[in-house]
């Protein structure tokens, strides 16, 4: 009889070790195989290939127990459906521009670019250490959403003109290819703005359908060709100063996430954003280098009394928007407070430090 109990006991004691075990391994060895859409390209350079990288990096960092399937725009969904795909918790992630949501979320568009707004070191400061994070957050709440900083460009060219710009008079019945906040901005100079995919815009432009476009950089324009189809290639982008880049994750699937895989797609993201604006700033000068010397594109200022114009129009703009929309007014008011201080410190670190290397 005792034999008997001591067996009954010791087998419980067993499936309970081993239910224990069980769990826990089960708990570790859970893998989880989502899927990423984005509103790029397939192969587009940076953007694409910085996504692929990032899903390769969480893939290894986790050990395989988190794998991310990418899919480029228009191989899962169109690219300007990723956010409601993501959203609706069909795919769980997404990357992209918030300012493409601008017309769902107006106040998106501070995460992602606000003419003579912050440059990528501002826009790292505010998302990262100066609350901009917790807001964008909040303002994705509503949507089953939650988005981290991931890839930025830098500083973007202005864009290319088939005729020069001498004036703001120059802007006016001009049809030009430009999103965001840039958008409202140039129509207050009298510019006829249009919205269309990277695809369409070399076509577009050396048609004629439109006179004038902003893509990205040397390093992509160069890549779409765009010096064949306009002479006039201007800086700065005003319009676009520090544009950010979003990882999007469905809230449900984010919370299912163990701690751990939580960390590793936030460290890769981070990575990515680091890596993305470097590979943007090497790429960007060799590319300027060949539209320069080889291609013999005129690159160029625009006159200071059109960015003048155009900061004083954006400046019009912003009031605007923030008087239709409360959220994108809490938002404007958290980045405003914070570029402000961004600027003052800027102004007499890297403001003093290019104006000290031209002295
Ligand atoms: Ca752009």
């Amino acid at each position: 009889m005792k034999r008997r109990e001591f067996f009954k006991r010791a087998g419980v004691g067993a499936l309970a070790a081993g239910g224990v075990l069980a769990t826990s391994q089960s708990h570790a060895a859970k893998r989880f195989n989502w899927k990423m859409v984005t509103t790029w390209p397939p192969n587009f350079p940076i953007f694409q290939d910085g996504v692929k990288r990032f899903a390769r990096e969480v893939r290894k960092m986790s050990g395989g127990r988190l794998t991310i399937q990418t899919f480029a725009g228009g191989e899962l969904v169109p690219p300007m459906q990723a956010f409601d795909a993501v959203s609706q918790g069909s795919v769980e992630m997404g990357h992209s521009a918030a300012y493409y949501w601008s017309g769902k979320v107006p106040a998106a568009q501070f995460f992602t670019a606000v003419p003579f707004g912050m440059n990528t070191q501002g826009m790292n400061a505010w998302l990262y250490h100066g609350g901009g994070l917790d807001l964008w957050h909040e303002i994705y709440r509503p949507y089953g959403l939650v988005a981290f900083p991931m890839g930025s460009s830098g500083v973007q060219m202005g864009g290319w003109f088939r005729k020069k710009i001498n004036s703001v008079n120059d802007l006016k019945g001009l049809k030009m290819r430009i999103p965001g906040l840039g958008s409202k901005v140039m129509a207050k100079a009298g510019v006829n703005p249009v919205l269309m995919a990277g695809g369409e815009i070399y076509t577009a432009l050396e048609r004629g359908t439109i006179d004038a476009t902003e893509w990205v950089g040397p390093f992509h324009d160069l890549r779409l060709g765009l010096y064949r189809a306009a002479k006039y290639y201007y800086y700065p982008g005003w319009h676009e100063p520090g544009p950010m880049l979003e990882l999007m994750i469905n809230e449900k699937a984010w919370k299912s996430l163990p701690k751990d895989l939580q960390l590793i797609v936030k460290t890769a993201a981070m990575a990515v954003n680091l890596n993305m604006l470097s590979e943007f700033e090497a790429r960007n000068l060799e590319a300027l280098q060949t539209l320069k010397n080889k291609y013999k594109v005129n690159v160029i200022a625009f006159p200071d009394e059109v960015i003048k114009q155009l900061h004083k129009f954006t400046q019009e703009v912003l009031t605007e928007e923030a008087a239709k929309d409360a959220k994108f007014k809490k938002v404007y008011d958290a980045y405003e407070a914070f570029r402000q201080s961004n600027s003052a410190w800027g102004e007499i670190s890297e403001g003093a430090y290019a104006r000290a290397l031209k002295l």
